[in-house]
């Protein structure tokens, strides 16, 4: 048989088809889907998965370390583009982090808030919480929050976005993400303005949609499995 049209390449059809999950939970959520952010998580990935998502309308990024991203930023720098990152930083390497991420989603203790923070420029942030009892796995534990916003909104240079959370692994994703939604309406209280959730993976993001996600950080559902890079 004739093949009429070309298939797309195989990322191409990916992103097409989380476009339009991600639009139509949304729509059954009684949400607009303009006021749901995809970022493509593209750790692992190469440069020129990052280009050919830009020829396909994609424009914000998120990479979970240091190195990889840096050198990824560098390598695209004058492109129309948002870097969010979402991995663990390290205190040291704060103000690196900074000079290329446009958004950083995962502010877990006051000392990198603080290192993070700068007279001289803003940045956006979201306060990671840590919904397991393991603290290794990033993030701030839920009776710590308040003193973390706090300190985040005296922080110069830092614009506090929301609540980022990854829903822990075998545990039931709408009710992780209804407890982030939450926590959300709790903090508040403190900051007005940050009304925003980064939540939601490859395999949780319509239920992170219903639970009011304004921020999903998709990696394998669009880029396939990762690779190691060489
Ligand atoms: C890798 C990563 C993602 C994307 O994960 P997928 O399951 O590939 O969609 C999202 N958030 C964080 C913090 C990550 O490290």
């Amino acid at each position: 048989m004739t093949e009429l049209r070309p298939e797309p390449s195989g990322l191409a059809g990916r992103l097409e088809v989380v476009r339009e999950r991600v639009a139509s939970a949304a729509r059954d959520a009684g949400r607009d889907p303009a006021d749901v952010t995809t970022i493509v998580v593209t750790k692992f990935h190469p440069v020129a998965m990052i280009e050919e998502l830009l020829t396909l309308g994609v424009r914000d990024f998120g990479e979970n370390r240091h190195q990889e991203a840096q050198g990824k930023a560098s390598a695209l720098a004058g492109n129309d583009l948002t870097w969010h990152f979402v991995g663990q930083v390290q205190g040291k390497k704060a103000r690196q982090v900074r000079a290329y991420a446009q958004v950083v989603h995962s502010v877990d203790r006051e000392s990198l808030a603080t290192a993070l923070g700068s007279t001289e420029s803003s940045i956006d942030c979201f306060i990671q919480v840590n919904l397991t009892d393991d603290p290794a796995r990033g993030g701030v534990a839920p009776s710590g929050l308040d003193a973390l916003v706090e300190h985040v909104l005296g922080t110069p240079g830092l614009r506090l976005l929301g609540l980022m959370a990854v829903a822990p692994l075998g545990a039931e994703p709408a009710a992780e993400f209804a407890r982030v939604r939450s926590l959300g309406e709790g903090i508040r209280r403190l900051a007005p303005e940050a009304r925003f959730l980064s939540m939601g993976m490859s395999q949780d993001y319509a239920e992170a949609i219903r639970e009011g996600a304004t921020h999903l950080r998709i990696g394998t559902a669009i880029t396939g499995n990762r690779q190691t890079l060489g």
